[in-house]
């Protein structure tokens, strides 16, 4: 049985790197028919576990990358909780001690960075004396009675290499000279992190061990432990990180600010800070940027459209498909295609997904998208009105593709927003109305024009528009810009007819008005 997991550390964010091994974690599993646990790695949590995880655990669902273990589920395992877990791990490191692959290490700080020093100062490198590792009973009494604490310290061979063979690297091979007797307990009893994760994945049943490739370098220490203590090795994955844009360093929350000066990143975050002011979230930069998957949520990406695009992020299945449906990834992912070099996280391919994922989203749906961004906005009420769904659809229908992500809607507003007041582009008033010496006169009378068209449909304008411009004997052009300011505000927009069919008559008239009150005020 294939068994994958994913083991975050509740750190109260989900990092869209992280999400990618989580990806291909769970798409191995599922095509397999295994099973995808989360395990969470809360040795070393200071903060309210559950608060720190809600975040991760929401973007899950989000991402519909469901899990069949793990906190909230359950599992025939559990807990899957480190945290609840130190007994069995205390337990394993006493038979690590008892077999001999472990000791009691009575060194305080100090002496080890004493010894560390002069290792550096010798310029080789540091492996640790052993002079205070406790060999019999006596030797710990005799620190003992010298005020010393043991914490318990794998006993590493010296000598000799390991060789892994990884799914994505091939073989790899280690010196074990080059190892460190690593602490695996602290002198207050509790059990770090990599016995800990030697004891879950033994435990646990976990066949691959699918994980970023910064974790290879920890894997000698953890193949040491799993032998010590009889188990047999799960098969491991370390997949090639995902890089910074437009470079090959990993991508990381805290290099925020030399994102930013990537041009491409930087407008996708000053797109998602505009949609988060305008909805009202409380969005600091800690917490809200386009490395945390909550971004994407929040400003209206599909979670579909983020998948596919992480898909790609490191594997691929040929050199042309890009489009892949959830069933489809599960059928076409092989660890094989996972490439070795690191993948660069870029926002302008990722908005290419998700433009398309919108293309494919049938209008209805848009506006059941849309809508909460017009209610977060405080732009229409929660329960809307009976009568927005047909006002939305048109309005979604007239701006097409020009709504790439869900917040998008919100440019659109005016023609759904109660309030009146009009956002004049001053440039567009002065070139299309004040400018032409005709304008006010014929937009004075092709307001009363407007005033008697019937029905007040796209069509109808059209044909009213076009008996005007002839009745006139003017070129279109001269009535067709001044009305567009006057009603919007703006000098472009969407077509003109569609733009007068979405406001209304009452809407257009009372803003033709005020244009006009305006202009002549001026
Ligand atoms: N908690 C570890 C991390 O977040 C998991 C490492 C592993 O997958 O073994 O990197």
């Amino acid at each position: 049985m294939i068994r994958t997991r994913f083991a975050p550390s509740p750190t109260g964010y989900l990092h869209i790197g992280g999400v990618r091994t989580a990806l291909f974690n769970w798409l191995f599993a599922r095509k397999h028919g295994g099973k995808f646990l989360l395990r969470i790695d809360d040795t070393d949590a200071q903060r309210n576990v559950n608060e720190a995880l809600a975040p991760i655990l929401h973007g899950f669902r989000w991402l519909g990358l469901d899990w069949d273990e793990g906190p909230e589920v359950g599992g025939p395992f559990g807990p899957y909780y480190q945290s609840q877990r130190m007994d069995v791990y205390r337990s394993a490191a006493e038979k690590l001690l008892a077999a001999g692959f472990a000791y009691r290490d009575f060194a305080t700080t100090e002496e080890i960075q004493a010894e560390r020093e002069a290792a550096e100062r010798e310029k080789r490198q540091f492996t640790y004396s052993r002079r205070w590792m406790a060999e019999t009973e006596a030797d710990c009494k005799r620190f003992e009675s010298e005020g010393r604490a043991a914490v318990v310290r794998l006993k590493m061979p010296r000598e000799g290499t390991l060789a892994i063979d990884d799914l994505i690297r091939s073989r790899v091979d280690f010196d074990w000279a080059r190892e460190q007797d690593h602490v695996i307990q602290r002198a207050d009893g509790t059990c770090l992190y990599h016995l800990a994760s030697v004891v879950d994945d033994h435990d646990f049943q976990i066949s691959h061990v699918i994980r970023a490739e910064e974790h290879l370098s920890n894997t000698p220490r953890q193949v040491f432990i799993a032998q010590g203590l009889g188990y047999p090795l799960p098969q491991y994955a370390h997949l090639p990180y995902v890089a910074e844009p437009g470079s090959r360093n990993k991508l990381s929350k805290r290099k925020l600010d030399k994102y930013l000066k990537n041009p491409d990143f930087a407008k996708l975050n000053e797109h998602g800070q505009k949609i988060a002011a305008a909805i009202g979230l409380a969005a600091s930069a800690e917490t809200f940027n386009p490395v945390i998957v909550d971004f994407y949520e929040q400003v209206g990406y599909l979670s579909d459209a983020v998948i596919n695009y992480l898909l790609l992020l490191g594997w691929s299945l040929d050199d042309k498909t890009e489009d892949f449906t959830r069933e489809e990834m599960i059928a076409a992912f092989s660890l094989d295609r996972v490439n070795k070099a690191p993948a660069s996280f870029d926002p302008a391919k990722l908005a290419s997904f998700q433009e398309r994922a919108m293309q494919r989203m049938p209008a209805k749906q848009k506006v059941a998208f849309v809508l909460p961004y017009l209610q977060r906005a405080g732009i229409v009420s929660s329960p809307p009105p009976c009568d927005i769904g047909p006002k939305l659809l048109a309005l979604v229908e007239a701006a097409g593709d020009r709504v790439k992500i869900g917040g998008d809607i919100l440019e659109y507003a005016d023609f759904i927003a109660p309030a009146d007041a009009l956002d004049y582009d001053d440039k567009a008033v002065q070139k299309r109305i004040v400018k032409p010496p005709e304008a006010v006169e014929l937009l004075t009378k092709f307001r009363e024009h407007l005033a008697k068209v019937e029905p007040f449909d796209a069509a109808t304008l059209d044909r009213a528009l076009h008996a005007f411009v002839e009745s006139e004997g003017i070129a279109i052009g001269q009535i067709v810009h001044a009305t567009r300011v006057a009603v919007t505000g703006k000098g472009v927009g969407f077509g003109l007819f569609e733009t007068l069919a979405l406001l209304g008559r009452e809407r257009c008239l009372g803003r033709i008005d005020q244009t006009l009150r305006k202009v002549r005020a001026s």
